[in-house]
C-alpha cells in the first residue's frame, strides 16, 4: 500500500497485485480487529470497576455476533478506503495471486507484466506445529471469524499474539488456558515484563502453563501435553509463530536468495540478491510490525523514485502488546543492555493505578528504565499497565533522541498520571 502509493506520487507507473483484501494482515486479521476485540474484552472489568465509583450497571451481557458483525463492517469500510487510496494515486490494481517469473516479469492470472522494479510485500502466515490433530486447531486468521465463542479455550504460544488472544478470550468470559513451551512469556522482551505479565494475567483468571507444549490433539478437544498430562477444551488456537509468505512465489527460480525461514534476504535498502527485486515488511522478516513495513515501503519509494537512497533505521522501534493489562516497550531490555553496554542502572516501580484504589482491584502497573551507567543515556523503557502503548510512544521520542536519565528527571510530570512515574523514578534498583 504505502510503497506503491508513494512511488506513484513520485511519478512511477505502478501496479499492485493483491490476492486477498486491501490493507493486508494488519487491517483484516491483525492489529485493527485485534485491538477492537481487546477493547471489547476490557469492558468486563470496566463494568466491575464502575461499581466502586457508585455506578449500578446491572448484570452485563455480551453478544459475540454483534461484535463480529460491527468489526466486519468497519473492516469492509477500511478495505474500500485503502482501495480508493490506491486508485486515487493512479495505481493499477491487478486482482489475483502473483508470482515472479524472472527479474523483470510478474505473472498474475496467467497474464505477464513487465516491470523495471518488482517489490515483494507478501507478508507472513501463521505456523502450526506438526503434531497429530493439528487440523482441529485454529490460528489467529480464523479467530476473527468464529461463529460463536467457545466455553473453554487453549491458546498455545508465548508471544504477543498468544497473550493478546488469551486476554481477549478471558475478558469475554471464556475459561482460558495459555500454554507455552518456554520458561517465561515474551521471549526477547525484558525478562521482568514476561514475569509480571504472567502474574497479572493469572490474577485475571487465565491459567498459564509454562514449559508446557501440546504433543497431540484429539477430537473433543482433548490435548495431551509432552509431559503426558491431558486437558479438555473447546477451542485450540495456535499462536506459535509466523513464516514469511514466499512459498510458490517463484522467487528462487528468479535467482532471489531466501534465508532458512524463507524470508527474502535484503540489504539496508530492501534490495534482494537480484538488483531489480525488492522486499519489505514481514516477508523480509526484519522487525515484523506494521509501522516498520510502511517505513520500509516509504524508504524504498524514495530510494527508487526520488533519487534519495533511504535505509530504514530499525533501532529503538517502540512496540506494544495489547494483552490485559497492556505492555509497551522501547529500546533495550535489561539483558540486552547488559550484553551490549556492560554496566547499566535500572530504575523500576510497581503500583496500583489510582483508578483501582476505590475498588480494591488487584492489577498493578509496572515501569522500568534501563540506563547506560557510563553515559547515563536511557537505553530502554518498559511498561505494563493501562494505555502502556500510548505512554511509551511519547517516551520513545526521548529514547530515540538519546535522552539521559538526568533529562528524564528534569522533565516535570503530569499529575496525577501513571506516565509521570517515568520522570520521577529516583531510586536505582540494581546497578
Ligand atoms: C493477529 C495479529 C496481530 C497483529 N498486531 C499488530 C499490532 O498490534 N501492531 C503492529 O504493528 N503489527 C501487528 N501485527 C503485525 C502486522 O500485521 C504485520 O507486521 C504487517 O501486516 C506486515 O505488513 P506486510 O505489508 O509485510 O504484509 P501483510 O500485511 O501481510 O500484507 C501482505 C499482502 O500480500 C497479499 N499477498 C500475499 N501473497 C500474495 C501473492 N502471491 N499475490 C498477491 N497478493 C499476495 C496478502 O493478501 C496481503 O494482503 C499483527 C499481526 C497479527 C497476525
Amino acid at each position: 500500500m504505502r510503497a506503491s502509493r508513494i512511488a506513484a506520487s513520485y511519478g512511477a507507473r505502478v501496479a499492485v497485485a493483491e490476492s486477498g483484501r486491501f490493507g493486508g494482515t494488519c487491517v483484516n486479521v491483525g492489529c485493527i480487529p485485534k485491538k477492537l476485540f481487546a477493547y471489547a474484552a476490557h469492558y468486563r472489568e470496566d463494568f466491575e470497576v464502575a461499581r466502586s465509583f457508585g455506578w449500578t450497571t446491572g448484570e452485563p451481557s455480551f453478544d459475540w455476533k454483534v461484535l463480529v458483525a460491527n468489526k466486519d463492517r468497519e473492516i469492509a469500510r477500511l478495505n474500500g478506503v485503502y482501495e480508493s487510496l490506491l486508485t486515487g494515486a493512479g495505481v493499477t490494481i491487478l486482482r489475483g495471486r502473483a508470482s515472479v517469473v524472472d527479474a523483470h516479469t510478474v505473472e498474475v492470472n496467467g497474464a505477464r507484466h513487465a516491470a523495471k522494479h518488482i517489490l515483494v510485500a507478501t507478508g507472513s502466515w501463521p505456523q502450526v506445529p506438526q503434531i497429530p490433530g493439528r487440523e482441529l486447531a485454529i490460528t489467529s486468521n480464523e479467530a476473527f471469524f468464529l461463529e460463536a465463542l467457545p466455553r473453554r479455550a487453549l491458546v498455545v504460544g508465548g508471544g504477543y499474539i498468544a497473550l493478546e488472544f488469551a486476554s481477549i478470550f478471558n475478558g469475554l468470559g471464556v475459561e482460558t488456558t495459555l500454554a507455552y513451551r518456554g520458561p517465561r512469556l515474551l521471549r526477547g522482551f525484558d525478562a521482568e515484563l514476561g514475569e509480571h505479565i504472567a502474574s497479572e494475567m493469572r490474577k485475571k483468571g487465565i491459567v498459564i502453563r509454562l514449559q508446557s507444549n501440546p504433543a497431540r490433539l484429539e477430537r473433543g478437544i482433548r490435548i495431551t501435553y509432552e509431559d503426558g498430562s491431558t486437558q479438555e477444551t473447546d477451542l485450540v488456537l495456535f499462536a506459535t509463530g509466523r513464516k514469511p509468505n514466499t512459498a510458490g512465489l517463484g522467487l528462487e527460480g528468479a535467482g532471489v536468495k531466501l534465508d532458512r525461514e524463507g524470508a527474502v534476504v535484503v540489504d539496508a535498502y530492501s534490495r534482494s540478491s537480484v538488483a531489480s527485486v525488492h522486499a519489505i515488511g514481514d516477508v523480509a522478516n526484519r522487525l515484523n510490525l506494521t509501522p516498520v513495513a510502511t517505513a520500509e515501503g516509504m524508504g524504498l519509494a524514495k530510494t527508487l523514485f526520488r533519487n534519495e537512497p533511504t535505509p530504514v533505521d530499525h533501532v529503538n522501534v517502540a512496540t506494544a502488546v495489547f494483552s490485559d493489562p497492556n505492555i509497551a516497550t522501547v529500546g533495550l531490555s535489561e539483558e540486552a543492555a547488559r550484553a551490549s553496554h556492560g554496566a547499566v542502572d535500572v530504575y523500576k516501580t510497581s503500583f496500583r493505578a489510582l483508578k483501582h484504589t476505590l475498588g480494591g482491584h488487584e492489577e498493578r502497573t509496572f515501569m522500568k528504565l534501563v540506563v547506560d551507567a557510563a553515559s547515563q543515556r536511557v537505553l530502554g523503557a518498559h511498561m505494563i499497565g493501562p494505555d502502556a502503548g500510548e505512554i511509551i510512544q511519547g517516551v520513545a521520542i526521548a529514547v530515540k533522541l538519546g535522552a539521559t536519565k538526568a533529562q528524564f528527571d528534569a522533565t516535570i510530570g503530569i499529575h496525577p498520571t501513571a506516565a509521570e512515574e517515568f520522570v520521577t523514578m529516583r531510586q536505582k534498583a540494581t546497578s
